[in-house]
């Protein structure tokens, strides 16, 4: 570590080695892993507060990224707030397609993958943030600017929250003027429509599915076993997960013509139309009608950076890729992205060799691209073929769903500087 390492972030010409932008659990899982790497970081959110524990959707956390989380800390608490996942049932038209459980694959370290809302995850993560003393984290602020040259970026923020007293509670200086931080590294983890990427000049080519899906929430199908399942008649499938708090998400990809009918969204509309693929869950959202959320259409898209890093730029999490929910991998994948990221840029510092950071691309891209056109070649996602599915819905994804990228574990085991 250099004397510039330990400047306390914060105030003009702050000083970081690496500089994450954006407030989700992959910005603070980056930041915290540089953080515990000895590295000085700075993360800056543009809103003014984090989301709370509990709120937020409740993403499948898949075994592998479990231990990765449990690496620094945080399992336990997921454990005591998540919901346990065993497997997948996925059924076709005339019965069942495929059934797997966790705790059949061999060598499986967790037999459950964790139903756990977004915003718990962010506080734990937080929490260890704010525990590092390298590490520094501000809120209610967005890039605006961006320069480099060689050694490293300079980043200018605007105060999101001008007007109000956001941002200056125990997160640094208050708002105002603007301010520039100089960082060796910066991380755009600041979403699907980054403004971090779109001033580092990166493109993003990005491609709906055509087929969209209706989702709400609801108290969970009593005496269910704890299961993604699936019902895939074809064109239509309708997909149920047990969330925590005794609730489950249910999505519905209706026919073409039933989609039309439910543009308003109408909770009676979607009961009827699922109850020909699911009678007993048809029957309950009646009986559950007044604790059933709203309902809400979900536009399916895959998007893709043309590159994830430019410069001394890293792109992590929805600012490099977006997919499709089958398989419940664009928070595991980001999640994952962020060890290779941490680890690549630790190793580009510590050798002050900023080629080693290139890694991290290497490793990572190819691999969720893979992911990402298995998914775009599954016809049933962006047609309403109605030929009758041979395997389950899950059957291509287990692989991804239960084990951790080899490349990805061998950099991170390799560990050594
Ligand atoms: C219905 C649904 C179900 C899903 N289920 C699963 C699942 O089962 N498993 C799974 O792995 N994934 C799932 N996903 C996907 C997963 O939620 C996302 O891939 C994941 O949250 C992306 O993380 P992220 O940190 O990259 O982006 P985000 O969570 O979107 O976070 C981006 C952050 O960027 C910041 N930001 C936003 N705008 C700006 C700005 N202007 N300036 C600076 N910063 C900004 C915000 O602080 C925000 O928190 C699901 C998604 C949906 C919609």
């Amino acid at each position: 570590m250099t004397a510039s390492d330990r400047n306390p972030v914060g105030g003009p010409g702050a000083e970081v080695d690496v500089c994450v932008t954006g407030g989700g659990s992959t910005a603070l899982l980056a930041a915290l892993l540089c953080a515990r790497a000895g590295r000085s970081v700075l993360l800056v959110a543009p809103e003014a507060e984090f989301e709370p524990a509990g709120a937020g959707i409740s993403p499948l956390v898949a075994p592998p990224t479990l231990g990765l989380l449990a690496g620094e800390g945080v399992e336990e608490e997921l454990l005591g707030a998540g919901q346990r996942i065993l497997g997948a049932d996925d059924h076709g038209r005339d019965g069942l397609l495929s059934r797997w459980r966790y705790y059949d694959l061999p060598g499986i370290a967790r037999p459950y993958g964790l139903t756990v809302p977004t915003g718990t995850l962010v506080q734990a993560l937080l929490a260890r943030l704010r525990a590092e003393p390298s590490a520094t984290v501000r809120t209610g602020r967005r890039v605006t600017a961006l320069g480099q040259d060689e050694d490293g970026v300079l980043l200018t923020f605007a105060d999101t929250t001008a007007g109000t007293t956001a941002g200056t509670t125990g997160d640094g200086a208050g708002g105002g003027a603007e301010e520039r931080v100089r960082a060796r590294y910066a991380v755009a983890a600041d979403g699907r429509h980054s403004p971090l990427r779109d001033l580092s000049g990166i493109t993003v080519r990005d491609t709906p599915f055509g087929r969209p899906g209706w989702l709400v929430a609801a108290p969970v199908v009593p005496r269910r076993e704890p299961v993604l399942l699936v019902r895939h008649p074809a064109p239509q499938a309708l997909f149920t997960v047990p969330t925590p708090g005794d609730s489950m998400a249910v999505v519905w990809c209706p026919d073409r013509e039933q989609g039309e009918a439910l543009g308003q969204a109408d909770p009676e509309v979607f009961a009827g139309q699922i109850k020909t693929v699911d009678p007993e869950l048809a029957d309950w959202l009646g009986e559950v009608r007044d604790r059933t959320s709203p309902v809400f259409r979900i536009d399916f898209a895959m998007w893709q950076a043309a590159s994830w890093r430019r410069g001394r730029v890293l792109l992590l999490g929805e600012s490099a890729h977006g997919m499709h929910t089958l398989g419940g991998q664009g928070l595991n994948q980001s999640l994952h992205s962020a060890a290779s990221l941490a680890r690549a840029v630790d190793e580009a510092l510590a050798h002050k060799d900023p080629t080693r950071v290139e890694a991290y691309e290497r490793i990572r891209r190819p691999y969720v691209e893979r992911l990402q056109e298995l998914q775009w070649n599954t016809p049933a996602l962006r047609s309403y073929e109605a030929e009758p599915p041979r395997r389950g819905a899950h059957q291509d994804f287990v692989e991804v769903m239960t084990t951790l990228q080899p490349e990805l574990a061998e950099q991170l085991g390799a560990g050594a500087r």
